[in-house]
């Protein structure tokens, strides 16, 4: 049985940055523009000798919905229930916003275990987020750098004992 990893999160916090640099090629849409990616997108992930297979979600992007359900894509709900991880990932440098929060309850919600990161967070920027971040409920997030490489040690060591 491979595991599979769902990440989740708000538009524009580096998920599908993160998706690529773990199946090492590019294979999700990564745009600066919030809500580019419109698919589920799957790829064989290895970090430091882990295997597993991760899902790319995008399932909180459409805004047009006022409530959290309306605005979960049913690809996303499904990914993280199938889920063996979800990493839920936040933008260290801007913080926790209400939708992160909403992420959070939806999350807390369900029974797929989560590790919270700390994205953007390369040259040890963002500490601000990450204290804010605490009140989610997950404990410490691990503090990463999906864009330039950063905290892939941490991600292993967090993951290692969920999978
Ligand atoms: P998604 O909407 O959550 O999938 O986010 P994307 O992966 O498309 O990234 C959104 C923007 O954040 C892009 O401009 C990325 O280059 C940028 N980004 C992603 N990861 C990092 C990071 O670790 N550090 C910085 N500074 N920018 C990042
Ligand atoms: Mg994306």
């Amino acid at each position: 049985h491979v595991p599979t990893v769902a990440i989740v999160g708000r538009p524009n916090v580096g998920k599908s940055t993160l998706f690529n640099r773990l199946v090492g090629k590019k294979v999700a849409l990564v745009d600066d523009l919030p809500g580019v990616t419109r698919d589920r997108r799957e790829g064989e992930a290895q970090l430091l000798g882990l295997d597993f297979t991760i899902i790319d979600t995008a399932g909180f992007e459409d805004e047009n919905a006022l409530t959290l359900p309306g605005r979960m894509r049913a690809q996303t709900e499904a990914a993280v229930a199938s889920a063996d991880v979800a990493l839920f990932l936040f933008d260290s440098r801007v913080g926790i916003l209400p939708l992160d929060e909403e992420i959070a309850r939806w999350l807390r919600a369900g029974s797929t275990p989560v590790v919270l990161v700390a994205n953007k967070a390369e040259g040890k920027a963002g500490n601000d987020g990450v204290l804010e971040s605490l009140s989610l409920g997950f404990g410490d997030p691990v503090e990463m750098s999906a864009e330039h490489g950063e905290g892939v040690a941490d991600l292993f060591e967090a993951l290692l004992p969920l999978l």
